[in-house]
């Protein structure tokens, strides 16, 4: 039978963030457990496209950068730090584990093993069974369960002879086609189109049928480093402002709207999803050059000659490729415990901050003895879903930050972690410039104010459990 400190149930970007921060400030071994063949979870199966949203300065773990703070001087994210692509995100994984995991002598790593309850874990290749005992925790690093569209499984009928893939394969089959249907309203929908667009598909070639708008965060307001201080910063101020002063839900939407702070494809219709996607303006721009947009509710079939819709029915298109990009991303359950006696569930503590948040997460552990300071400092924040989620969010947000100031030597800890984007660009550029002091001192003034208003605009919304 083994035996370990730490038994680690998901080699993700969660697993591999909390067991690098315990490589770091412990001399605890783990096992780790996961089902797929590498480290780096679901982007495993991720498309060939795919790339983060927000800057790869980021992601990953503490001890070590991924990718090497470019600005991309091409593409949709010009002027911005680079996104890692998934290709590049599993490269990572697979160095952190085979160069600095393993060859520390503390983590036996088991993949392709299911994880099935009551410290068992079995193959799925050779059914090997291994029982193990833990002297300190069991951490479930799976409680996220991303969903992407390789994994997923359509919640719609099909008729025999309607041409679907997955963004997985459209690289490969797209150029056999002249029109293109995209099934989804979310991140990867949004992918999918650019993609295409990018590649040269015509904007009436694509037709896309979107179940919900969404609210988009502006990656313009998310760069890292002191040269983007003013308008990272600045947004952040603009954001407390507009918080602090809003009369009701509406009114914050609109002046976040105003400032840029976040945006939305068509500003004509009142989005009523918000998962946390970050676009660039210039990809926003691109998305509403496709005209073919279909508000009718999700798809149930798709016929030859009809799509029947929640909401109607349209013309059916045999010639073209669908595109399903209906797999949801996250579980929107509630939160549970993180320390809850022998177990840790690994959750998002910082607003889209997950791979700082596992970090945290293995920093408490490490640091810290009394359960209730540390589920105190380490509260989760369930994954957005809905507009009003953004606002509840920001409160959060709000509150985590000033509990985790109360403690200093956190608060300094935090500061320089790698995952806060510290580190990047000229440090101390922007220290002694008036701009930046001005901002400074509105993100002083406002951040209390703010807190005050969203706890009176939250405290009208129906309580979040009541809608999952
Ligand atoms: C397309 C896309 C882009 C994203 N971009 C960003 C970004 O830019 N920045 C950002 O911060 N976040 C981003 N995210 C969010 C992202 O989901 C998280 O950052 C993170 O990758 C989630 O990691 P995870 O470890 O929770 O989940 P996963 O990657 O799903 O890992 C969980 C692992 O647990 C394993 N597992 C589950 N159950 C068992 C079991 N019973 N036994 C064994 N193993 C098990 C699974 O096989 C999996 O490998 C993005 C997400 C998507 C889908």
């Amino acid at each position: 039978m083994l035996s370990t400190d730490y038994l680690i149930i998901g080699s993700g970007a969660l697993g591999m963030s909390f067991a690098d921060q315990l490589l770091t400030e412990t001399d605890a071994n783990m096992v780790i457990v996961d089902r797929h063949h590498m480290p780096g979870g679901h982007w495993n199966d991720a498309y060939p496209f795919v790339r983060l949203h927000q800057p790869s300065a980021y992601y990953g773990v503490g001890s070590c950068a991924l990718g090497s703070s470019r600005l991309d001087v091409a593409g949709f994210n010009r002027g911005y730090y680079e996104l890692a692509s998934g290709a590049q995100i599993i490269s990572y994984y697979d160095r952190l584990m085979n160069e600095r995991f393993l060859p520390s002598g503390r983590v036996q790593y088991f993949p392709l093993y299911d994880y099935q309850g009551d410290n068992r874990f079995v193959s799925r290749l050779s059914g090997d069974i291994q029982q193990v005992t833990f002297r300190k925790k069991l951490v479930d690093a799976t409680f996220l369960n991303t969903q992407v569209p390789s994994t997923h499984v359509p919640s719609f009928e099909l008729c025999d002879g309607v041409r679907l893939v997955t963004p997985n394969v459209l690289p490969t089959f797209a150029p056999d086609f002249k029109s293109y249907v995209i099934l989804g309203g979310g991140k990867t929908a949004m992918d999918v189109g650019v993609w295409l667009l990018q590649m040269g598909a015509a904007p009436e070639s694509i037709r896309w049928i979107v179940p919900r708008d969404s609210w988009l965060r502006n990656r313009d307001r998310v760069q890292p480093g002191e040269a983007f201080f003013k308008q990272t910063a600045g947004g952040l101020a603009n954001q407390l402002e507009a918080a602090a002063e809003a009369t009701c839900i509406a009114d914050l939407f609109e002046r976040l709207e105003r400032t840029g702070e976040i945006l939305r494809i068509d500003t004509t219709v009142t989005p009523t999803m918000y998962r946390g996607a970050t676009l660039s303006c210039l990809e926003v721009e691109a998305l509403r050059s496709i005209k073919d947009v279909v508000r009718k509710g999700r798809v149930l079939r798709i016929e030859h000659q009809t799509v029947i819709l929640e909401h109607g029915t349209i013309e059916g298109c045999s010639d073209s490729l669908y595109v399903d990009c209906t797999a949801k991303a996250f579980d929107t359950r509630p939160s549970v415990r993180v320390f809850d006696g022998d177990r840790i569930t690994i959750q998002m503590l910082r607003s889209g901050a997950f791979c700082l948040s596992a970090a945290v997460i293995g920093h408490i552990e490490a640091a810290y003895d009394d359960e209730t300071i540390k589920n105190e400092l380490c509260k989760p924040m369930q994954s957005p879903n809905v507009p009003e989620d953004l606002v509840r969010r920001a409160l959060e947000e709000l509150q985590a930050g000033r509990r985790w100031s109360v403690d200093k030597t956190l608060h300094r800890w935090v500061a320089e972690h790698r995952l806060t984007g510290a580190g990047i660009g000229q440090a101390d550029a922007a220290a002694h410039d008036p701009d930046a002091d001005r901002i400074r001192k509105r993100l002083r003034e406002a951040r209390p104010k703010a807190e005050a208003n969203l706890s009176r605009l939250i405290a009208e919304l129906a309580p979040e459990s009541l809608r999952h």
